[in-house]
């Protein structure tokens, strides 16, 4: 029971995932970002899509779903809280629910606050994220919808997995995300040897994902809300509240030049 996955660029700065299950050879899409580029994924493995997985109700996740339906007829499973706001659901699912794809499991875990319903798929034996725009490397997704507190409590989730854990995240936002990571964090040693790592990847073209859940935890500032350094980075007491913290570094971020 494995699976095998496709990374591939979509839209501007989005990632495509295709998921095969070497079982059964059943294959799903994480999010529907660009129908053509994931049917081209498809064709160069040669596998057959017959499902796709989304995480939020954004367009840049959505929009490939009517072609994908028409031409494929795929089945689309997708968050529950978000039912409304998606075209071609076929499948509502939330937290603690799992997905199957042939052999393979996929937990559900709900992470709202980029947008309310967002949810996350955990592929529980090979220990695969796809955390979309939940959690990105270095960084988490904007905070449209939700509030601090369900946020973090989202992300804390997340951070509970085992630190071997794979992420796939929604975009490629890493290099941008280290500038602020390291104005935050300046001191973090593990940070620095991750900012040049991530500096020479993209450089060379390459992807900076996936990253594993234990190089986050150490150096994702967001993910270190808890940490004094943190709190006295936003101007908080050691000690802050982690909400108070991570809230104070989500607007921080967005209000970063770089
Ligand atoms: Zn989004
Ligand atoms: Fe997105």
């Amino acid at each position: 029971m494995s699976i095998l996955i496709d990374i591939f660029p979509a839209r501007s700065d989005n990632y495509g995932y295709l998921v095969h299950d070497t079982a059964t050879g059943k294959t799903a899409a994480i999010d529907a970002p660009d129908a053509k580029a994931i049917k081209e994924a498809a064709a160069r493995r040669g596998w057959t899509l017959s499902e796709v997985f989304i995480t939020h109700h954004h367009t840049d996740h959505v929009e490939g779903i009517p072609v994908l339906k028409r031409d494929l007829g795929v089945t689309v499973t997708g968050p529950e809280g978000e039912q409304s706001k998606i075209l071609g659901l076929d499948v509502l699912v939330k937290a603690g629910d799992t997905v199957k794809l042939g052999e393979s499991e996929f937990q559900i875990m709900e992470t709202p606050g980029h947008t309310l319903g967002h949810i996350v798929y955990f592929e529980t034996a090979g220990r695969h994220l796809f955390s979309a725009d939940a959690l990105f490397s270095l960084g988490v997704g904007r905070m449209f919808e939700g509030q601090p507190g369900p946020m973090w409590a989202g992300l804390e989730q997340l951070k509970a997995l085992p630190d071997d854990t794979l992420i796939y995240c929604g975009h490629e936002y890493t290099a941008a995300n280290a500038a602020f990571a390291l104005a935050m964090d300046p001191k973090n040693a593990a940070l620095n040897i991750r900012a040049a790592e991530v500096k020479r990847m993209r450089a060379d073209g390459r992807y900076t994902i996936p990253v594993s859940l234990g190089m986050e935890k150490a150096t994702n500032p967001f993910l270190r809300s808890d940490q004094p350094v943190l709190a006295k980075a936003v101007g908080l007491a050691p000690g802050a509240d982690p909400v108070d913290v991570f809230a104070k570094l989500r607007k921080a971020k967005d209000e970063f030049k770089g």
